[in-house]
């Protein structure tokens, strides 16, 4: 079966991802992993994008898609594969239906993990760290036992910058931009399934469930 798995950040797509993984035995293949993996192994196209990636630079869309090809040709990937971050632009998604057709297959399902944007600002900006052991808590979903103290050491907890109001909201709609034009054309191919997220885990994973196995 192969899957990509869509979603604001904050939305639990990792944790979606994990349980996919261990029903169906596919692998879970975010893009970072997959850079690191070409990058460790020393392939052509893995030392061509570390030297973007030092740089500072976007990888350029050929190189990327080479590492998809690379990444989807393994052993792991026969019974299919869960993309995670892949495709970000339709030019991306275009490159990975001829690349997918070129394999002799084609993607089964788009699941789009789909929660309100207050709820993920809820969500977001509630995460709070530990500074001295890297803790992480959630102020509703897994508060301290004592309020702002961390469990392990009572330090005072404290929130990244990257949690706070602002960032948040603008970090969600930059995300929300890039992601609707690849929704509607996966809508638009009849690969989108929207999936409610904004429910306790086990549920939103059954409801993965039922829509892939129908
Ligand atoms: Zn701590």
């Amino acid at each position: 079966m192969n899957l990509i798995l869509m979603g604001l950040p904050g939305a639990g797509k990792g944790t979606q991802a994990e349980k996919i993984n261990e029903a169906y035995h596919i692998p879970h293949i975010s893009t970072g992993d997959m850079f690191r993996l070409a990058i460790k192994e020393g392939t052509e196209l893995g030392k061509k994008a570390k030297e973007f990636m030092d740089q500072g630079d976007l990888v350029p869309d050929d190189v990327t898609i080479g590492i998809v090809k690379e990444r989807l040709s393994k052993d792991d990937c026969k019974d299919g594969f869960l993309l995670d971050g892949f495709p970000r632009t339709i030019a991306q998604a275009k490159a990975l239906q001829s690349l997918l057709s070129e394999m002799g297959t084609s993607i089964d399902y788009v699941l789009h993990v789909d929660v309100p944007e207050e709820n993920l600002v809820e969500r977001l900006t509630g995460r709070r760290i530990c500074p001295t052991c890297g803790a992480t808590y959630h102020v509703i979903y897994n508060p301290p036992k004592q309020d702002g103290k961390c469990d392990n050491d009572g330090s005072e907890l404290i929130q990244r910058e990257d949690d706070q109001a602002e960032t948040v909201k603008n970090r969600l709609e930059v995300n929300m931009e890039q992601a609707k034009p690849l929704l509607d054309f996966y809508d638009d191919k009849g690969y989108l399934v929207t999936i409610n997220g904004d429910q306790e885990i086990n549920q939103v994973f059954k409801d993965i469930q039922s829509a892939i196995e129908k």
